[in-house]
């Protein structure tokens, strides 16, 4: 059996299948550039196990209070060595990457001090985290006051207006690297960097936290390599090659580590104690994987905005610019566009692809929200998958593929989808 026909048989025409891969073999050469990335990184990520003595004994799993887990300090060297910190802390009980931040936050800030995020409204689940939108326990309540620095229309930081915006109490800086669920451009690690001289330039004291989800492993740096004193993100996202069953992390210096540590379990015990319960192994081999499974995902999201692009349809970032994130958004301007997209996706997946994916009222959203994965573990988005609110301008977020022939399936499938509903029409 041929390719072409193995694609006829999954529910793929040979129009659909035709487009997609011409406009696919046009991007080879970006592709090269992102294997090469790939190739740096894994670089980077085999050296530090080799440094740090990663051994089968790492593997072992431990109970109890976790005292002497060789498996989770080793891994959690192998993390400070991959993002060039003092420290690190890497761990199942860190429950996702809303989880992460929170605890970087909250760990580090003391009341009366003042968090200030200079990349515009943050994530949003964290909103309640900081109190932006009232809840139990945020940092509001404990007196931790909240300011924000838009970026400036066309992505940038607005230098000035950060310089005006930092003030005496003025303890911790959030920058957020992807764009989430908004339509402004991702910031690169090099622009992030530079925003954070401009801020140790004005008070050398400041802690700056930056928000590293989807992006680690895009580029040959991180953000702790250009001065953030904490950076967080989410294990079933990038770092978690798709392995890692759960957990989030947090690589910076000693102290700000330390901090979070004592938050995490409690002062005096800090990271002297939690057992990793047998996931040691997933977490050291995910984090091997990541970088060829982040380069799959960012090929894809690519292919996505190329093969959309051409069809008309306003995509953020556009076909040709440079990427710092493996989001993906794709605007359809009316709300079956992104349910038939969603639905291709998870056609396309290895797991319940017979499921229809519809709106709901998803909490913690503003709007029914679509959302389509088939994923092996549960809401992984380094795992292909798509999301959209159903409000105008409905746009769908693209992300994950662990490998990247599976994010061209579901990119095709997805088409298949819009032009088996009339909403596309091949030229
Ligand atoms: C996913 C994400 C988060 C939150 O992570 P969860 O694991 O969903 O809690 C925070 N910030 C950004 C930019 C993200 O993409």
């Amino acid at each position: 059996m041929t390719t072409e026909s193995m694609y006829q048989e999954i529910g793929i025409r040979p129009e659909v299948l035709k487009f997609g891969t011409k406009i696919e073999k046009s991007l080879k050469e970006r592709f090269d550039r992102i294997d090469e990335t790939a190739e740096y990184n894994q670089l980077k990520v085999i050296h530090a196990m080799q440094k740090n003595r990663v051994c089968a004994e790492c593997f072992n799993q431990s109970s109890g209070y976790g005292y002497n887990d060789l498996g989770r300090e080793t891994l959690e060297a192998v993390y400070a060595s991959v993002f060039h910190t003092e420290s690190a802390l890497v761990r199942p009980q860190i429950t996702c990457g809303t989880h992460a931040l929170a605890l970087a936050l909250s760990s580090n800030l003391r009341p009366g001090d003042e968090l200030l995020s200079i990349s515009g409204k943050p994530y949003d689940t964290l909103e309640e985290v900081i109190g932006i939108r009232p809840s139990m326990g945020s940092l509001k309540e404990y007196g931790v006051s909240y300011s924000q620095v838009d970026l400036k229309p066309d992505g940038s930081f607005d230098f000035e207006k950060i310089r005006e915006a930092i003030k005496p109490h003025t303890r911790l800086i959030a920058i957020q690297r992807s764009k989430g669920y908004q339509t402004r451009p991702t910031l690169s690690v090099e622009k992030i960097g530079e925003a954070i001289a401009f801020v140790k330039g004005i008070r050398k004291d400041l802690i700056v936290m930056v928000d590293n989800c989807y992006g680690e492993f895009v580029e040959r740096i991180e953000p702790s390599d250009v001065g953030a004193d904490m950076t967080v993100g989410s294990l079933i996202k990038n770092p978690g090659g798709g392995l890692a069953p759960v957990g989030g992390y947090i690589a910076g210096t000693e102290h700000c580590i330390e901090n979070a540590a004592y938050r995490l379990t409690s002062p005096g015990l800090g990271k002297e104690v939690g057992a990793t319960l047998g996931v040691n192994q997933s977490f050291f081999q995910g984090l091997f994987l990541a970088p060829t499974v982040t380069a799959s995902a960012l090929k894809g999201a690519i292919l996505a905005a190329n093969v959309y692009e051409s069809l008309g349809f306003p995509v953020v970032p556009n076909g040709t610019e440079s990427r710092h994130d493996i989001i993906q958004a794709v605007t359809f301007g009316k709300a079956e566009g992104v349910i038939e997209f969603c639905k291709g996706i998870q056609a396309a997946a290895p797991v319940d692809s017979y499921v229809t994916p519809e709106p709901w009222a998803m909490p913690g959203y503003d709007s029914d929200v679509i959302m389509a994965a088939g994923a092996f573990v549960q809401g992984s988005s380094i795992e292909l998958s798509a999301d959209g609110p159903i409000k105008p301008p409905y746009a769908v977020y693209f992300q994950g593929g662990l490998t990247y022939p599976h994010a061209k399936l579901g990119i095709l499938m997805s088409l298949e989808k819009l032009v088996e509903a009339g909403i596309v029409t091949l030229p």
